[in-house]
């Protein structure tokens, strides 16, 4: 379970986050939706640390992310337990970010290696087991460039996995992608919630959230207007400003 409680975040005089409370129960599938500047992507990176929040605190099964606790106080931890900690926070962002110089292997074993310790032999056995399930076996050691974006990004979704993340963070993972290319993303996304990995969506594919969710979640002005099962959010949404933004979407 990963817990968001009370996170806000100030650019400046710009309040990024104000306030969000939010809970991902284990095996959970949440859609975040938005108009654009709402603080979707900051709140994703606030999760896993890349962003310092103001106030607040995130925890995944318990554990602070970034900091530990002394007597009262949170002190914020060294860059190397961030990191440890990070691991189990997997991130999938809308422009794949493979290392372009690495073959998929080498893409899918590098983390794992350094940052889990675990050997090369086994990091390579589950590198093939995740290719297998994403249906890019034949790729092992093709070059990014070499990939469509749907195989990129596939691959990429593969990447985060093989740190066996408790949570998977998604930040449009299909927009920057070909329109036919859209679907194959999606398939991968569907089965791994079909198979109960915990995960958090950024998207604007409405009929995917729709779909695919357990929780739908409206932002703006870096506050969690509303959030409810999508029959409920799509439907009868209950602020005004969720209706509008629907409309506008659907
Ligand atoms: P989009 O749908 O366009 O991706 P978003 O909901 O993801 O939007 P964010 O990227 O979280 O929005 O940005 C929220 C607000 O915070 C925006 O007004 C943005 O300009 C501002 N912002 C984000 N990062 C920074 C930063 N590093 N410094 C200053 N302002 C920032
Ligand atoms: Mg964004």
């Amino acid at each position: 379970t990963v817990r968001i409680h009370g996170i806000s975040k100030s650019f400046g005089a710009l309040k990024v986050l104000d306030d969000i409370e939010l809970s991902l129960p284990a095996g959970s599938v949440t859609a975040i939706l938005g108009p654009s500047g709402s603080g979707k992507s900051t709140l994703l990176r606030a999760i896993n640390h890349l962003e310092r929040v103001d106030n607040g605190f995130i925890s995944v099964d318990g554990e602070l992310v970034g900091y530990a606790q002394k007597g009262d106080a949170l002190y914020e931890l060294k860059e190397k337990d961030i990191l440890k900690r990070r691991a189990d926070i997997g991130m999938v962002f809308q422009s794949f970010n493979l290392f372009p110089h690495l073959t998929v292997l080498e893409n899918l074993i590098e983390a794992p290696i350094q940052v889990r310790r675990i050997g090369r032999e086994e990091a390579a056995q589950l590198a093939l087991e995740l290719l297998a399930r994403i249906g890019l076996s034949d790729k092992v050691n093709a070059y990014p460039r070499q990939l469509s974006g749907g195989q990129q990004q596939r691959v990429a979704i593969a990447r985060a996995l093989a740190l066996k993340p408790k949570v998977l963070l998604f930040d449009e993972p299909t927009s920057a992608l070909d329109p036919e290319l859209v679907g194959e993303v999606l398939d991968v996304i569907k089965e791994l919630a079909r198979t109960g990995t915990t995960l958090l969506i950024v998207t604007h594919e409405i009929g995917f959230a729709r779909e695919v969710a357990d929780t739908v979640v409206f932002m703006e002005s870096g506050k969690i207007l509303e959030a409810g099962p999508p029959a409920r959010i799509f439907n009868e949404a209950e602020h005004p400003r969720t209706r509008e933004f629907l409309a506008k979407v659907l």
